[in-house]
């Protein structure tokens, strides 16, 4: 059985110590963590002198905490209903107070809304933490990569041995999809090895662990408005299979399910899109995919139709990652073939064995 106390969660506060692990530095206190990483969605910092305290307080209208900076950092005071709140946020505090577990609550879905509603706000948060990241020597940066492969993998497992049961009394409960799809995110993020991959994983962790379930509803409502992803492979459906699959291409053969027809083009079941406007070039009047190259009807831009041109999905593409190989692609076809052709040699004898006149009514065979 997992224990769902001592080790990782995957709680805003475990996430966020990563980092300052790595630094070397002690991790701010919570009312500057929640500002460094989301700044201005969660704690509103009032005007003040930089000397007078006054003690933060949550405003329940606004779903914000209001706070002075004192000699630099927010103050707190001796607020408990706020210290709750955070703990709740973070992940650290056993409270034993519902409401501001609710209040917690209110504010993971006000920061959901606004990531869905105000799309200049997920390009804010990927520069904020792309500044946050450039303090990371080369070593640094490699030391977060390693870190964020183990913690994904380790959340994945202790997810897997969990029982339905552990996963619905933790603090805020994710549903699988809620789960699923910010660690998959984060791993295809981090599987693109670009440094804005990085962050962006980083990013999908920070605001996965912090919103909990509230973020399935960015998940579905912009499937690539926040950091854009849309593409789960698997042959299981399982998320460790996706995981794979995001990581170890190479361990799987393509298939290809289509029929005699399909088989007829030079790239069965590939749908083409302008390089320049996005445009469908299958539907345009004359495609032909054995063409070298097809001009598109919409802005003339001359697309090149080759096997190195094929991609998984339009992220892959843009990050050049996952190339189609092209001699499982061929396989893939010539195993249809022979699966086809073996297909109609069997219709045929049996026919024959028949009488060839009847047609069959077995439930076994759909093609006819
Ligand atoms: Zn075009």
């Amino acid at each position: 059985m997992a224990d769902l106390t001592d080790q990782m969660n995957f709680r805003f506060g475990n996430i966020a110590a990563l980092y300052y692990e790595i630094l070397r530095e002690k991790m701010p206190r919570q009312l500057d963590l929640l500002d460094a990483w989301f700044p201005g969605l969660i704690i509103k910092a009032d005007a003040s002198d930089g000397q007078t305290k006054r003690e933060a307080e949550y405003q329940d209208l606004e779903c914000m905490i209001h706070a002075v900076r004192y000699h630099g950092r927010f103050y707190s005071g001796e607020s408990v209903r706020v210290s709750q709140i955070t703990g709740r946020l973070v992940g650290t505090a056993s409270g034993n107070k519902e409401k501001e577990r609710k209040n917690a609550e209110r504010i993971q879905k006000h920061i959901a809304e606004c990531l869905i509603r105000d799309m200049t706000l997920t390009p804010r948060l990927k520069d904020n933490t792309a500044q946050m990241f450039r303090c990371f020597s080369a070593e640094q940066e490699a030391e977060m990569r390693k870190r964020l492969y183990q913690v994904t993998t380790e959340l994945t497992s202790r997810r897997e041995a969990a029982s339905a049961d552990e996963r619905a009394v933790e603090a805020f409960p994710m549903d699988d999809e809620a789960f699923e799809g910010t660690i998959w995110n984060a791993v295809y993020q981090l599987n693109l090895s670009a440094h804005s991959g990085l962050c962006n994983a980083y990013l999908w962790l920070l605001t996965g662990s912090l919103l909990r379930n509230e973020i399935g509803r960015v998940l579905r409502m912009y499937d690539s408005a926040f950091i854009a992803v849309h593409r789960q492979e698997s042959e299981t459906g399982e998320l460790r299979d996706k995981l794979n699959y995001l990581m170890h291409p190479e361990e799987y053969e393509y298939t290809f399910n289509g029929d005699e027809k399909d088989l007829q083009n030079r790239f069965p079941d590939i749908e083409w899109y302008c390089d320049r406007c996005g445009a469908h070039l299958n539907e345009q009047t004359g495609f032909n995919d054995y063409l070298s190259r097809w001009k598109c009807q919409m802005c003339g831009y001359e697309n090149k139709l080759d096997i190195s041109e094929i991609y998984g999905n339009k992220e892959d593409w843009q990050n050049r990652v996952r190339r189609t190989d092209a001699r499982k692609f061929e396989e893939a076809l010539e195993r249809r073939r022979r699966e086809l052709g073996e297909e109609r040699r069997k219709n045929t004898s049996e026919r024959f064995k028949k009488g060839g006149t009847e047609k069959r009514t077995g439930d076994t065979e759909e093609d006819t």
